[in-house]
């Protein structure tokens, strides 16, 4: 029957960057203490961003927490215990592997080597990655570690496989790598182009309002090389061939400026290099795209023409845009084409990229990546050196860090190489999972000399830890969290952790103690208003406005700089956060994937999530309900190529590529292009990312994730 609810506790959604309020019903312990408090239910609370909707993840997957696989104790792997990769499958009893510790012996365990490590071969022989599933205050205090502590600023997290090269183009071209307008602004729209994106199942309530939208006569353009479920509440769908995305866009670049529906008040008053940009689209006739992208040049002109003429049009995209070579082009184009026809700094225009993880976009802001200290000051600007020198009262690197394939790179580095990465903290991540080429990734992972890894589970990256430091899930701590609209929300303790298991923000000021900082932050939560404070001065323009006290009463989107400033939810409005406050534009050429397709391996593999799992699958797949209804790992192939291949949908297959082999079921899905395979990358037992190809795009350093080669077979 229906369990008994004690109390209700106000918080945000853990999974995606939508950032639904939820609040948490919660059941006390039983009067002995022997079961300890649980969250047995979620519901969704009026927020700006979902008002009372959620989705399946929100609603039914925060069981998680509960499961009886979460670490209750510090380990600590056991002598003569080889960090052999077999162990990632989880098969292997724990007792074999870790020995449970004390916190005192494990942070000095964890500590002590890469104190050595710094001493004898420098800063840049360690390396942090912190997570963008923590609060903005962790990401803030676990970068503060790693530039103050380590000495570099080789800190970085997942928005690397993620938006990196749309954050390039965006800094690079409008002067802010966040989202112009916020998801809810498609009712002001005419019409909205869905770009390499599959928002029901990645952004599930941000669909919903796309959805409602059409409902009212928005015109919605799905362009993708997958017809998802947003498809069919479409006005057209432009299935282009994968890895086309810039011949498509700059033919309705072409088209615009050859049909003279540029927005020429605009373009004088506020951009820069249109010349150029108008000159460069000339070649890239519609007719001869369509040979490239596969969409006739007749619909081309029909989406452009629309497009330009909406009285109001909004670009939003994913990871189909971001994941490629040449992704921060793609993003280029974007920002051309609402340049070009000033769809943009108005309600209902502008530019959406839709953050993945609940704090992505908040993770970045507080500096966790490693070109840039928090608010987005480069880290070689020496004036934002020397401000952060004074702020944090230390000497810091003036150079750039590694990135995230990078680092692996650097740990599998010759000995003779200075910058041999050694040593690493990782905090929430799971790159043994979530990485390209996992085989490389995994062998750096293995290869270090010492690896402290911080999670709530045993993660496939925690098997090859030395030391493994049990954390809290998001409803055990308290915090904040950025969600893809820039609204900065409040997430509360609604339960302990199990165990000994601590909040994360205490581990890293633990961690930070032992290597020979001393920080100041007092209060209740570890300090983490405290630590929000600090970040707040960091971060003046951005959020100087919002205090603990105003997100305590409520959600804020920045930037809000003062007291009285109600915040900005759509921004650009008469200027852009340029040096010259105009749109700087960037032609994009055809750049093609690294990897192409031959006789041995004649299908491209598309990678991305499913609605019922999230990223690495290490929550999802314990949350009870997500689990029972995607239980197993499937690849999607279209029914021509199941026919062609002789396959049946239920039949077990073999995915290869140059650098991997998995074993899974196909399943028939004709959304999925001739030529083409889709997996979801959640699952350890048929792991994508085994397959998975680590080219990067040179500016965002993202890899290439949305294309590589790969043959299917029957078993
Ligand atoms: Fe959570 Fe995203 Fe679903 Fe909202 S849409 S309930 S934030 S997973």
């Amino acid at each position: 029957g229906p369990q008994k609810v004690d109390r209700e506790v106000d918080s945000v959604c853990p999974f995606c960057g939508v950032g639904c309020l939820v609040t948490y019903q919660v059941r006390d312990p039983d009067p002995t203490g022997a079961v300890p408090a649980r969250i047995i239910s979620v519901k969704g609370r009026e927020g700006p961003a979902n008002e009372g909707r959620l989705c399946v993840k929100g609603r039914f997957g925060m069981d998680y927490i509960h499961s009886p696989d979460r670490i209750t104790k510090p380990l600590i792997r056991k002598p003569g215990v080889a960090k052999d990769l077999s162990l990632i499958d989880g098969h292997t009893d724990w007792r074999e592997v870790f020995r449970e510790a004390t916190w005192e012996e494990a942070l000095t365990l964890a500590t002590q080597p890469l104190n050595t490590l710094r001493q004898q071969h420098g800063p840049k022989s360690l390396a942090g990655f912190g997570s963008a599933k923590g609060s903005n205050e962790e990401a803030y205090l676990f970068q503060k570690l790693v530039r103050t502590g380590f000495g570099s600023n080789n800190v970085d997290h997942c928005t690397r496989l993620c938006h990196a090269s749309s954050v390039a183009a965006l800094l690079e071209g409008v002067g802010s790598g966040a989202v112009s307008n916020p998801v809810r602004d498609v009712e002001h729209s005419d019409l909205i182009i869905v770009i390499g994106s599959n928002p029901t199942a990645n952004h599930p309530v941000a669909a919903s309002w796309m959805k409602n939208a059409a409902q009212r006569g928005t015109r919605i353009v799905l362009a993708d090389p997958r017809i998802t479920d947003i498809g069919r509440h479409t006005w057209r769908n432009l299935q282009f061939k994968a890895d086309t995305d810039v011949a498509l866009l700059n033919a309705m670049l072409h088209v615009i400026v050859t049909e003279n529906l540029c927005d020429e008040k605009f373009l004088r008053e506020r951009a820069d290099n249109v010349v150029e940009l108008k000159a460069h689209v000339r070649d890239y006739t519609p007719e001869v795209m369509s040979a490239v992208c596969g969409i006739p040049a007749d619909t081309i002109r029909e989406v452009a023409r629309a497009y330009a003429s909406a009285k109001a049009a909004m670009i939003l995209w994913g990871m189909g845009v971001s994941q490629h070579v040449h992704g921060t082009d793609n993003v280029r184009c974007l920002i051309a084409l609402a340049s070009i026809t000033g769809q943009i700094g108005r309600p209902g225009t502008g530019l959406h990229p839709l953050r993945g993880q609940n704090n992505v976009q908040g993770a970045s802001d507080a500096g966790l990546i490693p070109m840039m200290y928090p608010n987005y000051q480069r880290v070689t600007d020496q004036s934002a050196h020397d401000w952060f020198e004074k702020f944090w009262d230390t000497k810091l690197d003036d150079q750039p860090g590694y990135t995230v394939v990078e680092i692996m790179h650097k740990a599998l580095a010759p000995e003779s190489d200075p910058h041999k990465v050694r040593g690493m903290y990782i905090m929430g991540e799971n790159p043994a999972m979530s990485d390209p080429d996992l085989n490389h990734a995994r062998h750096a992972l293995a290869s270090l000399q010492h690896l402290v890894v911080q999670d709530i589970f045993l993660t496939e990256t925690a098997w090859l830890a030395d030391v493994v430091l049990p954390a809290s899930a998001w409803p055990e701590k308290t915090g904040t969290v950025s969600n893809t609209d820039r609204t900065v929300q409040m997430g509360r303790q609604a339960v302990q952790p199990p165990g000994d298991a601590k909040p994360d923000l205490w581990i890293v000021q633990q961690i930070a103690q032992r290597m020979g900082l001393d920080w100041p932050y007092a209060g209740e939560h570890d300090g983490v208003a405290a630590v929000y404070e600090e970040m707040r001065q960091a971060m003046a323009s951005a959020i100087g406005g919002i205090d603990w006290a105003r997100l305590n009463a409520g959600s804020v989107t920045y930037p809000c700089v003062s007291a009285d400033d109600p915040g900005q939810p759509i921004v650009f409005h008469d200027h852009f956060p340029t040096k010259d406050g105009r749109v700087w534009l960037v032609p994009a050429g055809l750049i093609p994937a690294a990897e192409q397709t031959d006789a041995e391996y004649p299908m491209v593999l598309i990678t991305g999530r499913q609605l019922e799992h999230w990223h690495t699958g290490s929550m999802t797949r314990r949350a009870t309900v997500l689990d029972a209804l995607e239980p197993a790992a499937t690849a999607s192939m279209c029914s021509a190529d199941l026919v062609r291949l002789g396959l049946q949908a239920g039949q077990q297959v073999r995915i290869a590529s140059r650098r991997g082999e998995v074993q899974l079921q196909v399943r028939c899905d004709d959304g999925t292009p001739q030529g083409a395979v889709f997996m979801p990358f959640a699952y350890v037992e048929a792991a994508a990312n085994e397959l998975t190809n680590a080219a990067l795009d040179p500016f965002g350093k993202i890899p290439e994730f949305k294309y590589c080669a790969v043959r299917v077979s029957a078993l």
